[in-house]
């Protein structure tokens, strides 16, 4: 299969292994950022979508919850052998839907692969403990399924973020109903197909669409035992609270605002590539992008090589646009707004774009915001887009406090040729996924990848290691056979 197939006018739900039509009169326009077409229309479903998909899940999972794991993960090696034969054609349709360049789609499925293998290895992983605890009584552990899972995902990775949960959740034994974004609805359908493809029994995955009421249904619906969120902050609090509310397992990640420190003995050349990289890749709209640079005193010319390498990134040309217009706006606002007080505008990404690039396709170019005080709006607000903003600090303590000021808390780096300092920042760092020297420093199977503070909800991991405890319930067993010599009150 090389080339992608023709959209339906009006996308269908996935559930109980067939396409089926939701009955909602409600459908929003999907549209291919690089160009501003609408692609496709995707439903707003209701909750009666929502209880047929729950309905054909827990007939489905009895019997998956009850198939042996190492049966269960051979349709997830079924569906890795599939995804990379087809990886070129899915690549095109995360391009189609989601504007990434070539390259960035193909690198988010070669991730999603992986968490493939990790859910795929869980036979190895997943036994329980024993150990003899007094004369003659065991104690063991057995993992159960919790039942029907929700996965509930944001636009930024339409393909890579349903895998990060979905594949772990089902080796466990659960059945999954993903609700992707409404404005990158399709690789979720790719994905129904492919674990179809895979053999995968009809109901124990489904895709459901919509929006907020979906979302709010989902929270609300007794027959779902837990949810895996991906999002924006408030969406993934409210999520969690309402959830949380209905007695369900809520893990919920949300937005970031992610501070890199600059020092003065980085390697500057390694830096200035790095810095770059993380700000622009994926046009500024990862939940690990370089948000804020806080330049530890004499480290201009690491700052200008910065503002060379950015100026060469042109939108349109080696990166991809906005999500939507709205997006889009959203950013210009910001820059239209950054000389406010000491800041400048070392960079106007309003100019950088393609002459190539398609009229109607949502792109805006690399800005830099330099000189801005921590407390300047593009110092503080998710901005979501290709913008760096650097505050000047006199000190690693002064950077470090800044970093630590912000209510986010999903990832932070240090660049540094000195152990000392990148040791300190480990340290002191209030976050929960560090880099040094390393400006996207995604914790890859099987740590766990996920942030603290404001930007994750629930304790402990939603994928990795952590993860196979949310996804299970466990059963602890105390067994004694015969009566031994010499026990005590402990056998
Ligand atoms: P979003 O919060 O708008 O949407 C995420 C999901 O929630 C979607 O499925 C959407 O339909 C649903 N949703 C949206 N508004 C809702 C509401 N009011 N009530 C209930 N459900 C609602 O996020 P997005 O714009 O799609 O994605 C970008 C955000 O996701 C950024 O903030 C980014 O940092 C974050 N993100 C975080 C991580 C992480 O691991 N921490 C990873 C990827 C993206």
């Amino acid at each position: 299969m090389s080339e992608n197939r023709a959209l339906p006018a009006l996308l269908p739900n996935y559930i109980g292994g067939k396409r089926k039509a939701s009955r909602s009169k409600r459908h929003l326009p999907v549209t291919n950022p690089t160009t501003g077409e609408v692609i496709t229309q995707v439903p707003m479903s209701l909750a009666a979508d929502l209880e047929d998909a729950v309905q054909c899940a827990a007939e489905a999972q009895s019997d998956w919850g009850e198939t042996p794991v190492k049966d269960r993960v051979q349709y997830l090696f079924r569906m890795k052998t599939l995804m990379e034969k087809q990886k070129e054609r899915l690549a095109k349709r995360i391009t189609e839907e989601n504007g990434k360049t070539h390259e960035e789609s193909l690198g988010s499925i070669l991730r999603a692969v992986e968490c493939l293998e990790f859910a795929a290895s869980l036979p190895q992983l997943i036994p329980g403990g024993g150990l003899e605890v007094g004369r003659g009584v065991e104690c063991r552990t057995i993992r159960y399924p919790i039942g029907i899972t929700a996965c509930i995902t944001p636009f930024n990775f339409p393909l890579m973020v349903p895998l990060w949960m979905s594949p772990l959740a089902l080796a466990c034994g659960n059945a999954v109903i993903l609700k992707p974004s409404e404005q990158t609805p399709l690789s979720a359908m790719e994905l129904a197909d492919l674990f179809s493809e895979a053999g995968l029994p009809p109901g124990v995955f489904s895709v459901v669409h919509g929006d907020k009421e979906i979302v709010e249904a989902i929270c609300d619906h007794p027959g779902i035992a837990a949810i895996g969120f991906v999002g924006s902050t408030p969406v993934a609090k409210a999520v969690h609270l309402r959830g949380t509310r209905h007695g369900k397992r809520v893990r919920a990640l949300g937005g970031a605002k992610n501070h890199l420190i600059v020092v003065p003995d980085a390697d500057h050349e390694m830096t200035a590539t790095n810095v770059v990289a993380s700000v622009t890749g994926c046009a500024g709209q990862r939940c690990m992008a370089a948000a804020v640079l806080l330049a530890v005193g004499a480290v201009d010319p690491i700052i200008n090589r910065i503002r060379e390498k950015m100026a060469g990134i042109v939108a349109g040309g080696n990166m991809g646009p906005m999500i939507s217009q709205a997006a889009k706006e959203r950013v210009s606002g910001y820059i239209n707004r950054a000389e406010d007080g000491e800041a400048i505008l070392l960079l106007d990404g309003r100019d950088f774009i393609a002459e190539s690039a398609p009229s109607g396709g949502y792109f805006i170019g690399p800005s830099i915001i330099d000189h801005a005080s921590p407390e300047h709006e593009a110092s503080r607000d998710e901005i979501f887009g290709p913008v760096l903003t650097i505050i000047r600090c006199k000190t690693l303590d002064e950077a470090l406090a800044v970093e630590n000021s912000s209510p986010y808390g999903n990832a932070a780096a240090v660049y540094t040729s000195s152990g000392k300092v990148a040791q300190y920042f480990v340290e002191h760092a209030d976050s929960g996924m560090l880099g040094i020297n390393i400006g996207v420093p995604v914790p890859r199977e099987p740590f766990a990848f996920g942030g603290w503070n404001d930007s994750r909800f629930g304790e402990g991991d939603l994928t990795g290691f952590g993860a196979i405890d949310f996804w299970t319930k466990s059963k602890k067993i105390t067994t004694k056979w015969s009566a031994q010599s010499k026990s005590n009150w402990m056998s």
